[in-house]
């Protein structure tokens, strides 16, 4: 039910938790955070339940310069650890976050991944495993598997994804639910309501369904789809976190 990320910023962990909280108004049973640290470690930590028990299975050797999190109000699977998100490709590559309902999961699933093992219940899982499909067996870059991917989905989505080997990099994508991406100065963030990052940043561009954007510490490329640049400017909040 909420999403949050950042790239380039040192205490990354304590963004992600203070923006999560932030959402948890619009209520949740699950969370949860990848982190990366640019520097070969990366950490999955995800629970049942509040932020504080998320909070509780962060240990001290979690840190990172970039990363992503969640609020999950569950659609599809019931609430537990393993349907929480992010989700994990099974060759331990991309990681992602998702808010929405998609709706031909179970076609694609069965249409293209009939040799993975999926350990979720979550229409999610089918996305992050497709993603890592494509870029398998059709030789793309994961950001081209992204784009393939959302090409093929049928539903509503602000998804937030991690290529682990292009951790520089921060993936977008949204149709039908709210995604904005913070601009900073030498870091950016993504949120899907402004109220989670105002903390870090005033400043955001809004994002129109069928975009992506390829998000970087001094970067924010949108484009649609279909690979047409989109130009578009931030606009400044005036409220206080
Ligand atoms: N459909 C996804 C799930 O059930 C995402 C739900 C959400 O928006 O939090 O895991």
């Amino acid at each position: 039910c909420g999403i949050v990320g950042v790239i380039g910023k040192e205490n990354t962990v304590d963004i992600l938790l203070n923006g999560l909280k932030k959402l948890e108004y619009r209520g949740y049973d699950s969370a949860g955070v990848y982190v990366n640290d640019q520097d070969g470690h990366d950490y999955l930590v995800k629970t049942k339940g509040r932020i504080a028990a998320l909070e509780e299975k962060i240990g001290p050797e979690v840190k990172g310069t970039m990363g992503i999190g969640h609020t999950r109000w569950a659609t599809h699977g019931v609430p537990s650890d393993s349907n929480a998100h992010p989700h994990v490709s099974a060759d331990g590559r991309f990681f992602l976050v998702h808010n929405g309902v998609i709706n031909n999961f179970a076609q694609l699933r069965d249409q293209y991944l009939s040799d993975v093992d999926l350990v979720s219940q979550t229409d999610t899982e089918v996305v992050v495993q497709l993603i890592a499909h494509f870029a398998a067996t059709e030789n793309l870059s994961g950001k081209e598997a992204f784009r393939k991917t959302l090409t093929l989905l049928d539903g509503s989505y602000a998804f937030l994804l991690v290529d682990r080997t292009q951790a520089d990099k921060l993936y977008v994508a949204k149709n039908k639910s709210p995604l904005l991406i913070g601009v900073g100065d030498g870091f950016n963030v993504v949120c899907s309501d402004a109220m989670a990052m105002l903390a870090e940043t005033k400043d955001f561009i809004e994002l129109h369904d069928g975009e992506m954007v390829t998000v970087t510490k001094n970067d924010i490329a949108i484009e649609t789809v279909a690979g047409e640049a989109v130009t578009r400017a931030s606009y400044h909040v005036d409220m206080d976190a």
